[in-house]
């Protein structure tokens, strides 16, 4: 007998192929908060071009924190957080991937 393609495992694959790409993924959300210094000579006293200041919210310890991210990183630490929005759209499709062959081999099984 000859087993018909499957699409599903093929989209399966890719998808688990494409999970080692976002390895670098952090947890946590990123919160990006603009404000002024309150020194009258500062640029940021227009109201306009405030300060940007970044932290990511994150569990510690099971205990939510707030973590002040540098500037310099936060681009950085902005994508690997968004990596994990997609690692986890990733595993959700693999898994209805795997419910839909279950319920399939289920069907095959029933008569
Ligand atoms: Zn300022």
């Amino acid at each position: 007998m000859k087993s018909p393609r499957e699409p599903g495992l093929e989209r399966r694959a890719k998808l688990v192929r494409c999970l080692g790409s976002l390895r670098e993924m952090l947890p946590g959300s990123f919160v990006e908060r603009r404000r002024a210094c309150g020194r009258p000579n500062c640029h940021c006293a227009d109201g306009k071009t405030l300060h940007s200041q970044y932290r990511i919210s994150v569990p510690i310890d099971g205990k939510p924190e707030a973590v002040h991210i540098p500037a310099a990183l936060a681009d950085e630490v902005r994508e690997k957080i968004e990596m994990r929005r997609r690692f986890d759209a990733a595993a959700a499709t693999i898994r209805g991937i795997n419910l839909k062959r279950l319920l399939k081999e289920k069907e095959g099984r029933q008569t």
